[in-house]
């Protein structure tokens, strides 16, 4: 079976979670099982020319943070956070982005160099969070060199960032 195939059926699909009609993806078998391929299969959806141009990950804050993690150490690069409200000190920016119901905010460190990113999360539902983290890494002056998720579901967004490509390792 190609790699890819059996790290996708390592992805539960949880209906009527974390409320009825959504389809919740949960990566946490894939994560426990294949977190080696998981890493070495996100960081292969960018080609060596363009890691030679990224300075640091931006992880999101939780479950990005865990791929961030590991692609920093493997691809040997910076890491840096996006984390919720309440958690980073001063100085830093924040970004209000918008939920399938209501807002959220979002805050990164502005007491960084400016410097070249990829930006990686977990899933990309409708956008709203990897929105708000462009906005927010362009605001701190990073450049946004890629985004990579493990999983899209284009279904519910048309996300796209100006000169940017967007990766996914699974589609839904
Ligand atoms: P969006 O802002 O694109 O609607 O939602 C993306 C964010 O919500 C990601 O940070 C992700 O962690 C979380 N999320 C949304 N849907 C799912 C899902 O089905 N599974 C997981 N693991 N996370 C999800």
């Amino acid at each position: 079976m190609p790699i890819t195939n059996s790290l996708a059926q390592a992805v539960r699909a949880i209906p009527d979670f974390p409320k009825p009609g959504v389809i919740f993806r949960d990566i946490s078998p894939l994560l426990n099982h294949h977190f080696r391929e998981t890493i070495d299969m996100l960081s292969a959806q960018f080609s060596p020319e363009e890691w030679a141009e990224i300075d640091a990950i931006v992880g999101i804050e939780s479950r990005g943070f865990i791929l961030a993690s590991g692609m920093s150490y493997a691809q040997n690069k910076g890491l840096m956070i996006v984390r919720k409200p309440g958690k980073l000190p001063p100085p830093r920016h924040s970004v209000r982005y918008t939920l399938e119901y209501g807002e959220d905010e979002l805050q990164m460190a502005t007491n960084l160099n400016p410097q070249r990113v990829l930006i990686i999360d977990d899933v990309l539902a409708t956008g709203g969070t990897l929105l708000g983290t462009c906005e927010l890494c362009t605001q701190c002056g990073h450049e946004i060199k890629g985004i990579g998720t493990l999983i899209n579901l284009p279904g519910l967004n048309q996300f796209a960032w100006p000169n940017t490509p967007v990766r996914s390792l699974f589609t839904y």
